[in-house]
């Protein structure tokens, strides 16, 4: 068979979700992945685990996507987070929520939730087509025409979900844009988000060191979660948020202790005094890192520091200033912002206003999100409402 009612181009959350809904609103459904299996980007999110969703309010939900979050009220109105987890839940998937209400399967392993989604879309009749890639799309009269390089399918609907340009080794690689583009679809400027941050800073000293709930500011930005310590310099989500606010050139304050003010922590040091300086912060902060903070005094013990060298110290834990010299590229960045104009795009069906059946969902989208389950929310919902049927 070469015509279906509904093609899908890319096998990531989006286009999984899109071809689930479209097989249960009984259309003939083809999903065309270019890799050999479906979620390759998907699988490896939360270190493998697969942050699936996040279990926040609407609200949270919309301040976990500063790009352009609101375009999203009507997808959440159909399906949402929620929704997300019945649908795991009721497909036999066991989820658990961790800290900041990032959601997993409980085997921890990525393949539970992509083998669901790909088990759901079978059970429904829709059909799968990997190691597939589609190199070209036309629309002839009413119907798309999809070429990969062996085949040419007609579809009356298109699904467009083949992601941003993030991590091209996962198959994002930008095509959807191009088929945007062929339609005279506009699409906005792509730029790196969420970022790792590049440093001048002895970060080989504290590489591997991730610290839960810190605080990193810059300006008005003041972001509390966790942090990672990298070779080149910070990662983890407190450092992926404020990506967004700095280029490089900038001075970020890191409290490594926002949970005592300075005075508690004056008063800890005073208590501990006889303790050596590293034994003493070793009971607040990780081993190394107490190793490092204690590194630039010649003081053994915390008696042993003068007044000038305790306000040093306790600068460093509440206001280490790393010097921010840049980001990572759009490639090796988690997230692309900028992505299919959103003016172009009818919020309720996720339809192209200029071409009819032709639909967006998921990172091709100009819509960002931190990570943190964020952006899988985004793809997975907006994937469901652009493969429904709307009357
Ligand atoms: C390392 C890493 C960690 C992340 N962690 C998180 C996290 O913890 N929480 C979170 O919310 N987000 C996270 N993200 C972001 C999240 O994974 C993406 O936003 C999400 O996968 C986007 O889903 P999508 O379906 O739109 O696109 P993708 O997942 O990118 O899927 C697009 C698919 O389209 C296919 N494709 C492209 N072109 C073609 C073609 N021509 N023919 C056929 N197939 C094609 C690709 O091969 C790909 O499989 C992370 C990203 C990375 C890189």
């Amino acid at each position: 068979m070469t015509h279906f009612e509904t093609i899908i181009i890319g096998g990531g959350p989006a286009g999984m979700m899109a071809a689930i809904a479209s097989s249960y609103y009984g259309q003939t459904t083809l999903l065309i992945e270019k890799n050999k299996r479906l979620g390759k980007k998907l699988a490896g999110t939360g270190g493998g685990r697969c942050n699936v969703t996040n279990n926040g309010s609407l609200d949270d939900l919309l301040e976990g996507i500063p790009g352009n979050g609101r375009f999203l009220y009507s997808v959440f109105s159909q399906f949402d987070n929620h929704d997300i987890i019945s649908f795991f839940e009721d497909n036999g998937v066991a989820l658990k929520v961790e800290d900041h209400g990032r959601m997993f399967p409980t085997t921890d392993k990525s393949r539970t939730i992509i083998d669901a989604l790909e088990k759901k879309i079978k059970e429904q009749s829709g059909q799968i087509l990997t190691n597939t890639e589609v190199v070209s799309v036309k629309k002839i009269d009413e119907l798309f025409q999809i070429k990969t390089k062996e085949q040419t399918f007609t579809a009356d609907k298109l699904v467009v979900t083949t992601g941003g340009k993030s991590y091209p080794s996962t198959g994002s690689t930008g095509f959807g844009l191009e088929i945007a583009r062929h339609f005279k679809l506009e699409v906005t400027e792509l730029e790196a988000a969420e970022s790792p941050l590049l440093t001048d800073f002895p970060h080989k000293l504290l590489q591997g060191i991730s610290l839960d709930d810190v605080t990193l500011s810059y300006d008005k930005h003041v972001i509390t979660h966790d942090l990672l310590f990298t070779h080149f310099g910070l990662s983890g989500p407190a450092a992926l948020r404020l990506s967004s606010f700095v280029k490089g050139g900038e001075i970020a304050h890191l409290d490594l202790l926002p949970q005592m003010s300075s005075e508690e922590l004056l008063s800890y040091l005073t208590e501990k005094r006889e303790k050596s300086i590293k034994n003493a912060l070793k009971e607040l902060l990780p081993e190394r890192l107490a190793d490092f903070l204690a590194q630039p005094f010649a003081a053994d013990k915390v008696k042993q520091l003068t007044e000038k060298e305790l306000t040093q110290l306790l600068a460093n834990i509440k206001d280490m200033q790393i010097p921010i010299t840049g980001k990572m590229s759009l490639a090796k960045s988690f997230v692309t912002k900028g992505g299919v104009e959103l003016k172009e795009i009818n919020p309720k069906t996720l339809e192209s206003k200029k071409v009819p059946g032709l639909h967006f969902a998921g990172e091709v989208l100009d819509i960002n999100a931190h990570t943190g389950g964020f952006n899988i929310t985004a793809a997975l919902c907006s994937g469901w409402v652009a493969g429904s049927l709307h009357w």
